[in-house]
């Protein structure tokens, strides 16, 4: 017996109406907002996340899903879809149109991490990037989408965490006074952290040990070494988020996962869990396009993962919208009955009503009963008696009415 691989899952129909959900409303938010979608190859050079995500990061490190294919190129399956949607905007040169370029993505992300609930090997994001410009509103903009979208998805108890890293001038002084910090406190420190210290500092801040954390409640905050035009870029954000009521909360220890971060980074959490179940986070990342031969163009980008924003959804009850089917049924009996179903169905399909055909050789009792669990509203029967009369029987399935009517009829008489 095959399985799906560890860590992925079928999506059965049952499910589809939540993905369909979530789809538009993000589909509708990036309307909205002027942004255009954009779908890249499910696998990559290696180098183009290696290079941008970070050699030192969780991502590259463990669980890239990377392979050499029949030619000898070494290929990842995307772990993220900021790179790819970067390395497209320097190949196709869309530094020539008016910037910033606003885009969004649907994406199937490959990582392979230790599966649990909200966790898996393959996952789905919803994303959007503003490259081209460095002005602090497109950070309110891209954090108030956010939080729009789950306002249109109807979920609540949501927090907005909000840090700001600096940026390669003012950083360095930072991670310099970070890892004093660290040092003086290295035996306290999990076996991870001791590790990481020299090589990736900030992620030492949301190390989930209950010991790193406590530590990193008295760390020195990357805030307070921001340079003056950091500190500037941080502090219209704030004014434009409150302008918005956006309800964000300044949090010291959130540095994200991924090298490329530069000054803004945000993150949306439900309230009733910690770090580990974020619904969605993204960043401003002005050094990515140059790193990958670009101009130098400051950018912005969000994620979500719709897995989790399903597990929200049925978490806090929230109804979605059934999925449109099909409304009559094409009952029949007997082999000639058979070949006028098979044209009614055609007619009717050509007509832009949806039917769904009885196959097979069933009674019409069982036939009748398959159209009930189908949630139909009307069934269409063929008998001998119809056959003679060019007739069809139309039975309203709520009321169990049935009334003989002209073939010809039934299209119009379905509308
Ligand atoms: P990240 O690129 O790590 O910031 O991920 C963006 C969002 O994708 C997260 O906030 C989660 O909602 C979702 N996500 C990340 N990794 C996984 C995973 N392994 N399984 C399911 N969802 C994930």
């Amino acid at each position: 017996m095959y399985r799906a691989p560890r860590g992925t899952t079928d999506i059965l129909p049952p499910e589809q109406p939540y993905w369909r959900y979530v789809e538009q409303k993000a589909a509708d938010i990036c309307q909205l907002y002027g942004y255009e979608r954009i779908d890249s190859p499910l696998f990559e050079d290696a180098g183009l996340f290696i290079r941008t995500v970070g050699a030192g990061t969780d991502i590259v490190e463990k669980e890239m899903y990377s392979f050499e294919d029949k030619g000898g190129n070494q290929v990842t399956l995307r772990p993220e879809g900021t790179a790819p949607v970067c390395r497209a905007y320097v190949e196709h040169g869309l530094h020539n149109q008016p910037q910033p370029v606003r885009l969004y993505y649907f994406a199937d992300i490959f990582r392979y991490e230790r599966p649990q609930a909200g966790r898996y090997r393959q996952h789905h994001q919803f994303g959007y990037e503003a490259i081209g410009d460095g002005d602090p509103v497109l950070d309110a903009e891209v954090i108030d989408m956010a939080w729009q979208l789950f306002v249109s998805l109807g979920l609540g108890r949501l927090t907005l965490n909000l840090n700001s890293i600096g940026c390669k001038e003012c950083r360095p002084e930072y991670l310099k006074r970070l890892k004093e910090y660290y040092a003086d406190h290295l035996s306290e420190l999990c076996r991870d952290c001791k590790a990481r210290l020299d090589r990736a500092p900030l992620r030492l801040l949301d190390c989930k040990n209950p010991d790193c954390q406590r530590l990193a409640q008295s760390a020195p905050k990357s805030i307070d070494y921001l340079c003056p035009p950091c500190a500037e870029h941080f502090n219209h954000l704030q004014q434009y988020l409150e302008a918005l009521a956006l309800p964000f909360i300044i949090n010291h220890r959130l540095v994200r996962g991924l090298d490329y971060y530069t000054r803004t980074v945000f993150e949306i959490q439900p309230e009733e869990e910690g770090s580990q179940s974020t619904l969605g986070g993204g960043g401003r990342y002005d050094d990515l396009i140059e790193e990958l031969g670009g101009k130098p163009t400051p950018a912005i980008g969000f994620a979500v993962g719709i897995e989790r924003i399903i597990l929200n959804l049925k978490r806090q009850a929230v109804s979605v919208p059934a999925l449109r089917k099909p409304q009559v049924f094409i009952a029949c009996m007997g082999g000639e009955a058979k070949a006028v179903a098979v044209k009614l169905a055609a007619t009717l399909r050509r007509a832009g009503i949806g039917v769904i055909e009885a196959v097979g050789d069933r009674s019409l009792k069982a036939q009748l009963r398959q159209a009930n669990n189908l949630g139909v509203r009307h069934t269409l029967i063929i008998g001998e008696d119809e056959l003679k009369t060019g007739t069809v029987a139309l039975r309203d399935m709520s009321s169990g009415e049935q009334k003989n009517v002209p073939l010809a009829q039934a299209p119009d008489l379905l509308r």
